[in-house]
């Protein structure tokens, strides 16, 4: 496979570029709106091609799939773009700004017949697919609650445009609660009906919020309770499930590294439950080349990516009107 990074981004320095190669990926071109930018990248990671043309870009016949990292406002003219030109996507999270944007991606990669995947990590961790294997086991009985605490402290180096620009799809709501969304969907196997909803900015926020935490009414009527923020150093994150027969608590697993712990608690005792501890974001490439292979779909197709958006909207919507809203998850199956 030959990838294009779409973004000089952090995500692609710190994660996504070893990522790639460790799963025998060849990364051929980078791409930034700053062609001084592309070409230090380029040199600090060996990529042989950079520029700031993505037309150009995308016309070399040899790219098969692009990594999209820029700002959330840009993501739907580069996949529109790239899918035009026939290559796979995969796209960072939140697919987009608005619902019908992150659609119009996915139903065009379906259109075109190329994969199209977005950037769940924690769906990939050893942790979260242990956790997801006790409740569908049946080790905690039916479900009643799930918990997650994701409430973390942005490091300065990411405290740009997350904190300062609802143009390039800044808070945490976008940032944060679409991970969140996503986590309860893979975990819990349902889609959230309807949510309520509270924000504020404690402290980074500059005109988007910081810190957010709603509650989320599920099909199977258990409950989901969600607590995101830039603004908590010392709160440690983690989610825990309660079912009629058992609790689980993961703890330091709302990370991008493949570190935590699991405890399993029942009438039999405490347990300590071991889990895979592969790189996440490999997984995601791995399972992303898979697809392209014809084998399977991605760990997170497009499809998911449209629905974590809707949910995280529908908790925007419903902070900043002080009701209930109905997660409305437009038209893409
Ligand atoms: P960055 O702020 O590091 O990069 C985003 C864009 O900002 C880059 O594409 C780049 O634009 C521009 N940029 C970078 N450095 C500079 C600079 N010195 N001056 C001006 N502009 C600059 O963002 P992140 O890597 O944190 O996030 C990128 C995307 O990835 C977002 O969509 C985010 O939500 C997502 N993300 C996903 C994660 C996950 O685990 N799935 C984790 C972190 C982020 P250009 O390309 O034009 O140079």
């Amino acid at each position: 496979m030959r990838w294009a990074l779409i973004g000089a981004s952090t995500i692609a320095r710190q994660y996504m570029v070893g990522a790639i190669r460790a799963q025998h990926g060849e990364i051929s071109h980078v791409l930034s709106a700053s062609a001084e930018r592309a070409r230090a990248f380029a040199d600090e990671h060996r990529i042989p091609r950079s520029g700031n043309d993505l037309k150009e870009l995308l016309s070399d016949l040899h790219i098969d799939a692009v990594y999209i990292s820029t700002t959330n406002e840009k993501h739907l003219q580069q996949a529109l773009a790239a899918v035009k030109a026939g290559k796979h996507v995969l796209c960072e999270k939140p697919l987009a700004l608005t619902l019908d944007d992150a659609s119009a991606m996915v139903r065009a990669a379906r259109e075109a017949g190329l994969v199209f995947a977005t950037n769940h990590h924690l769906r990939c961790s050893g942790s979260h697919r242990a956790v997801r294997g006790l409740i569908a086991s049946g080790r905690i009985g039916r479900v009643l609650s799930l918990r997650l605490h994701h409430a973390v402290f942005l490091p300065p180096h990411l405290q740009g445009w997350r904190i300062n620009s609802p143009d390039a799809g800044g808070g945490v709501i976008p940032d944060i609660t679409v991970h969140d969304a996503d986590v309860a969907r893979f975990l819990l196997g349902e889609d959230p009906i309807s949510v309520v909803a509270q924000m504020t900015s404690s402290g980074l926020g500059e005109g988007v919020e910081d810190s957010a935490m709603s509650v989320w009414t599920m099909p199977s009527g258990a409950m989901v309770m969600s607590h995101e923020s830039f603004t908590h150093p010392f709160a440690g994150s983690g989610l825990e499930v309660h079912g009629t027969e058992g609790s689980i608590f993961a703890r330091d697993v709302m990370t991008q590294n493949p570190i935590g712990s699991i405890e399993l608690v029942t009438s039999s005792g405490r347990e300590v439950i071991g889990f895979d501890q592969h790189d996440l974001y490999g997984e995601s490439i791995r399972r992303f080349h898979a697809a392209v292979a014809g084998e399977g779909e991605p760990a997170a197709t497009g499809l998911d990516g449209v629905k974590s958006l809707a949910v995280a909207l529908a908790v925007r919507e419903a902070a900043v009107r002080g009701v209930r809203i109905d997660v409305k998850y437009g038209d893409v199956r």
